[in-house]
């Protein structure tokens, strides 16, 4: 563990996971397999007061996410004490059940910005990966609203073997809600992802396929739509920067409030998360044996530790490589100079070749996952 100099800078931005209660089920969903339940939430005061911490702290962007964050019913109240504290609001939604009807009052308040998620192009394909029929309209509705609003709206797709195929029809539906970015994003495996990876695997031909859409619509689309690329990390050369690196640039408080270095970093055992109802943001950010376990690159194995990439991406995923190589302080096994590439890599390749998907296994809160088939959702 590195000795943490008082200089660590402040972190940019918090992820404010305010709920996990979500009308849509994702299988890929980034959130933990054990949801947290609405009766251990953090109350709106708590919350108000962590966003204050966060300020004072140095942060700048708050993403109010979840799960679904208009399934709180202080949406709002929460979305304005970032207003009043100068902080940046990003609401990260999936635009259905109750989100249009705050969305005014949202805006009204101070929102800066909106991230709506689409899980496909087309509404039938859509609805079968996010589980919930008629979401799609829903999110039209909501997402031309947002612009009508004058509010800045990313548009957010999930790539993976069920919609790898749509991502220009994705772009084109960025561009005709008037969306000012797009992530294509392709599936990152952790949480819920993971469990269904094989579901989710896409080819490296199509992968190919889907970059290629994605340059091509980048110079076409130049002033207009920006697009953000997000690889995917098995068939990559390098891992990415996980959270801009490991207690560098983010926090994460989950809905009963403990703080997370990432979103996923739950899964790695042995590590001490404090809770911002023991400690302050700032306390936890300079002193919690979690943020310290993986900062810096001190905590490295070889190859990173004298790979002159070390301080580009902070040696990659530490949940990653828990779960491929069941170290989480090896190097990314997505990374092409790790001992396991090779193996991750087949896996990936024969995962892919199947000629029919497993079934989805679709988030739910409590119990074991649900088994559920890709063609019937309930
Ligand atoms: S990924 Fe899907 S299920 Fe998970 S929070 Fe987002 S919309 Fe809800
Ligand atoms: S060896 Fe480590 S630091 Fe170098 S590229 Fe791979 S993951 Fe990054």
């Amino acid at each position: 563990m590195n000795a943490i100099s008082p200089a660590v800078p402040a972190p940019i931005g918090l992820l404010a996971e305010l709920t996990h209660r979500c009308p849509l089920r994702c299988p890929y969903c980034s959130n933990p397999l054990e949801l947290d339940r609405r009766s251990g939430e953090l109350d709106t005061a708590t919350w108000q007061r962590v966003l204050s911490e966060a300020a004072e702290l140095g942060v700048l962007h708050i993403h109010l996410s979840g799960g679904e964050p208009t399934a709180r019913a202080d949406i709002v109240e929460i979305t304005g004490h970032c207003a009043r504290l100068g902080l940046y609001s990003n609401l990260i939604t999936s635009g259905v059940a109750g989100a249009l009807q705050k969305l005014e009052p949202l805006a009204d308040v101070g929102l800066d910005h909106v991230q709506l998620s689409v899980q496909a192009a087309d509404a039938a394909r859509a609805e079968r990966i996010g589980g919930l029929r008629g979401a799609q309209e829903q999110k039209l509705v909501f997402g031309r609203r947002v612009v009508e609003l004058g509010l800045p709206l990313t548009l957010n797709a999930v790539i993976h073997r069920g919609n790898i195929d749509e991502v220009q029809a994705i772009i084109d539906l960025a561009v005709e809600l008037g969306a000012r970015r797009l992530e294509i994003a392709h599936t990152q495996y952790y949480g819920w992802a993971y469990l269904n990876r094989a579901a989710l695997m896409p080819t490296r031909a199509d992968v190919a396929l889907s970059i290629a859409a994605v340059e091509a619509a980048r110079a076409r689309l130049a002033g207009r739509l920006v697009i953000d690329l997000v690889v995917p990390d098995y068939y990559a050369k390098y891992p990415k920067a996980c959270a801009g690196g490991w207690g560098r640039r983010l926090m994460n408080v989950t809905p009963a409030g403990k703080v997370l270095p990432c979103h996923a970093a739950e899964t790695i055992p042995g590590l001490e998360f404090w809770h911002v109802t023991e400690h302050s943001l700032g306390d936890i950010w300079h002193r919690s044996p979690a943020f310290n376990a993986y900062r810096g690159t001190d905590w490295m194995p070889e190859p990173c530790r004298s790979c002159d990439r070390r301080e580009l991406d902070w040696g990659g995923c530490r949940c990653q490589a828990l779960a491929l190589a069941g170290d989480a302080a090896a190097t990314d096994p997505a990374c092409s100079l790790s001992p396991l590439h090779a193996r991750i890599k087949d896996l990936a390749v024969s995962e892919a070749a199947t000629e029919v998907a497993p079934d989805y296994r679709y988030r739910v809160i409590g119990g074991a996952p649900a088994a559920a088939r890709q063609e019937e959702p309930a």
